[in-house]
């Protein structure tokens, strides 16, 4: 019986690791293009709360005083 090595070693490309968007570590595979899961809730409630923040045209002068 030969112990063959096997040649099969998983070798992973090196692929350019983008900075985390939140905080500019490198990016974890698993939360791509985050570096981790509480980034990851950061950036989406920013980008909740930014998409709340459109500015309401109220237009507080065309209050008519009905009182004649
Ligand atoms: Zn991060």
């Amino acid at each position: 019986m030969a112990s063959s090595t096997k040649p099969g070693a998983k070798v992973e490309p090196l692929r350019k690791a983008r900075p985390c968007p939140e905080c500019g570590k490198p990016s974890a595979r698993e939360h791509y293009p985050f570096c981790s899961d509480r980034c990851r809730t950061l950036d989406l409630s920013r980008w909740l709360k930014g998409s709340y923040a459109i500015p309401v045209a109220e237009d507080q002068s065309k209050a008519d005083p009905l009182d004649e």
